[in-house]
C-alpha cells in the first residue's frame, strides 16, 4: 500500500478512537445530570466510533499493513449545558467529515482506488452522523428550558439502539 495513504488511514483510527472518548466523556457529563437518556445516546455513540476505527484496522489488514495506534490526547471534561455540548458535536463530526474527505481526495490522487471504494461507506456515514446531531440540537433549542420538553427528549434518546456500522470491512468479532 501506498505510504502516504497507510499514514493517513493510521491518523485516522486514532482520530475514530478520541471520538470514542470525547463521547464516552460528554456521557458522564448527563449521567452526572441524571439524563440518562442523553447518557445513554453517548454511550451507543462511542461504540460507533469505535466501530468506525476498528473498520479501519480491518481494512489495514486486508490491504497486508499493521495499524499502528498512537497515544491519543486528553478529551474535554467539562461543559455548562447539554446545548454546548451538542455545538461541540456538531462542529466535531464537521471536522470528521473534512478528514474523511481529505482521505478521499487522497485515495483518488494515488489511484487507490480501493480505498476510495472503502471509504465511500464512510462519507455515507458521515452524512447520517450530522444529520442525526443536527436534529439533536434543533429538539434542544426547541424545547430550551423546558423541563417536559427535555424530559421527553431524555426518553427518546434513551431508545436508541446500537447497531454496528455496516462499513465493508470489520473482524468478523
Ligand atoms: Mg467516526
Amino acid at each position: 500500500m501506498n505510504a502516504k495513504i497507510a499514514k493517513a488511514l493510521n491518523n485516522q483510527i486514532n482520530m475514530e478512537f478520541w471520538s470514542a472518548n470525547l463521547y464516552l466523556s460528554m456521557s458522564t457529563y448527563f449521567e452526572k445530570e441524571g439524563r440518562k437518556g442523553f447518557a445513554h445516546w453517548f454511550r451507543v455513540q462511542f461504540r460507533e466510533e469505535q466501530e468506525h476505527a476498528l473498520a479501519f484496522m480491518a481494512y489495514l489488514h486486508a490491504r497486508d499493513e499493521q495499524p499502528v495506534l498512537g497515544a491519543l490526547a486528553a478529551v474535554p471534561t467539562e461543559w455548562k449545558s447539554a446545548e454546548e455540548i451538542f455545538v461541540a458535536v456538531l462542529e466535531h463530526e464537521q471536522k470528521i467529515t473534512a478528514l474523511i474527505n481529505d482521505l478521499y481526495a487522497l485515495a483518488e490522487q494515488e489511484h487507490d482506488f480501493a480505498s476510495r471504494q472503502m471509504l465511500n461507506a464512510l462519507v455515507a456515514e458521515q452524512v447520517e452522523e450530522e444529520e442525526g446531531v443536527r436534529q439533536i440540537l434543533d429538539d434542544l433549542r426547541l424545547v430550551a428550558n423546558d423541563g417536559t420538553g427535555m424530559l421527553q427528549l431524555d426518553r427518546e434518546l434513551a431508545a436508541r439502539v446500537f447497531n454496528a456500522p455496516q462499513l465493508g470491512y470489520s473482524y468478523g468479532d
